[in-house]
This record gives structure tokens, sequence and C-alpha cells, in this order.
């Protein structure tokens, strides 16, 4: 996004269908906000969790949280816009962006000075949290995280209170099934061969899934679907393990479900 979206400006935002999500807190009470994104020039589009910043020059920003799935679609003109869609925004050299929210999330226009108010923002911009993605989430940093935390693997990667940001409960069921660890397991009693395994597991996912353009029920900026089909998870449903052909199981863990194979994960 910031590579297609940066430097230009928006000429008009156009909502449909969203009283729905003003209803449930997912998008702006006045929509008035969002008439103050017009004019304003993409400084940049940085992502951190599952938040995504359109930072505009005017002092204003287009806050996304497409939290269990959203289509944000960028299209060369007006013409290649879907019927569907809760924001268009449209700008100043004909190209549209389209963002469409399908499970729960948020829309936000926000000034900088307001961001502090936005939960979303807090929890995955502005804490101390930091995401697997940065490079200063070293080994030694994650074992520490781990060692202090005597909860469910569950709740220490997964939720608001996990040890780092943005990692869904999707995301944890290929991780646990790669490290082979249990979801029941305390993070504080794992080995250091464990702990290490579950680190490089969640490099690995988040890396696979960039570079195989995310997860294969998503889509990309441009529509294209993601090619990262995830080891483990509801798609495992009625399988067998294709490590040791054990039936997969599926179990509550932290008011969530997740799937596993009973004899790889211990
Ligand atoms: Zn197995």
């Amino acid at each position: 996004m910031n590579k297609e979206l940066q430097g230009k400006r928006i000429k008009s935002c156009h909502l449909q269908d969203y009283e729905r999500l003003q209803k449930i807190g997912m998008l702006d009470k006045d929509t008035k906000s969002f008439h103050q994104l017009v004019n304003g020039k993409i400084k940049s589009v940085i992502s951190r969790g599952n938040v995504i910043r359109v930072k505009l020059n005017n002092e204003m920003n287009l806050i996304l949280a497409p939290e269990y799935g959203g289509k944000i679609f960028y299209h060369t003109s007006e013409k290649m816009v879907p019927r569907k869609f809760h924001l268009k925004v449209n700008f100043n050299d004909d190209t549209v962006l389209t963002v469409r929210l399908t499970s729960m999330g948020l829309i936000h226009a926000m000034k900088d000075s307001d961001l502090e108010r936005s939960y979303v923002f807090r929890r995955d911009f502005n804490s101390d949290v930091p995401s697997p993605m940065d490079e200063e989430l070293t080994f030694e940093r994650f074992s520490k995280l781990l060692a202090e935390n005597n909860r469910m693997l569950k709740s220490v990667l997964v939720g608001k209170d996990a040890v780092v940001v943005g990692l869904s409960n999707s995301a944890f069921q290929d991780i646990l099934y790669r490290a082979r660890l249990h979801p029941k397991r305390k993070a504080s009693e794992l080995n250091k061969d464990e702990r290490r395994a579950l680190y490089d597991a969640i490099k690995l996912v988040l890396q696979e899934r960039i570079k195989l353009n995310g997860k294969d029920q998503f889509h990309d900026l441009y529509g294209n679907q993601g090619g990262y089909t995830p080891v483990m998870g509801p798609n495992m449903k009625k399988q067998t393990c294709t490590v040791c052909g054990t039936p997969i199981e599926k179990l509550s863990v932290g008011g969530g479900h997740v799937y596993l194979c009973p004899k790889c994960q211990v």
C-alpha cells in the first residue's frame, strides 16, 4: 500500500452501507471526519499488528483495522470499482481505493492528536509490546517474555494480553503445530529448545505468509488471492496429521477453538 499510495492526493471520500458498522462502533459516529481527509496527500502507509495507518500531510489519518477479514482494493479507474464497499477513496490521478470490512474491524478518520483515543492504535502502534516482525524481537528477548509468563501459550501469544502484537488464532494454530507444542502448555515451562522452536515457527509462518502474498482466504491490494495455506487450522478438520497420521483434534482453548495433532504436539 505504501508503494502504491504514497504521494497521492485524496479528491473525495464516499461511504455506503455503513449504518450497521456505526451502530457497533466499527466506523466513526460522525462521518464528517472523512471530509477532513479530502485534499490530504498520503505521506506514508504503515502497518503494525492488525492496524494500517494511512498518514496524510494535513494531520489526518485513515486508520484501517480489518481484524478478522476485510477487502482493501486498489483500482486504476472508477470503472473497476466493485459494487460493494464501505469506504471509497478517490485520488486526484483518478485511481481509487475501496475498503470493505467482512467481519469485525474498524474504519476511522482521525487527527494525529486524537490517535491516542483509538484502542486499536494504542494496542498495535503505541505500546511497548513488540511485533513479531520487529527485528528487535530477538530470541533472547522473546525467551525472557515467555519465562515471565506462567499462562497458557494461547493467551501469551494471542489477544489483548499477548506478549507480541497481531498474532491471530489462525496463525497461532499454524505456529504451534510447526513448533510441535501443545496449546495448553505454559509459556514459562518451555525449555530452551522449545522456546527456540516456537520463535522460529513464528518468524517462519509470518515470512511465508508475506512471501506467498498472504493467507489463501484473503486477497491482496490488487484482488489476487493469497497463496499461503496454513499447515494446521480449520482447514485440517477431519484430516489426519501429515507427519504421523493421527486424526486431527479440535480443542477449546482460551475462548476459541484450536486444531492440533495430539501426538506431535505435546
Ligand atoms: Zn502428528
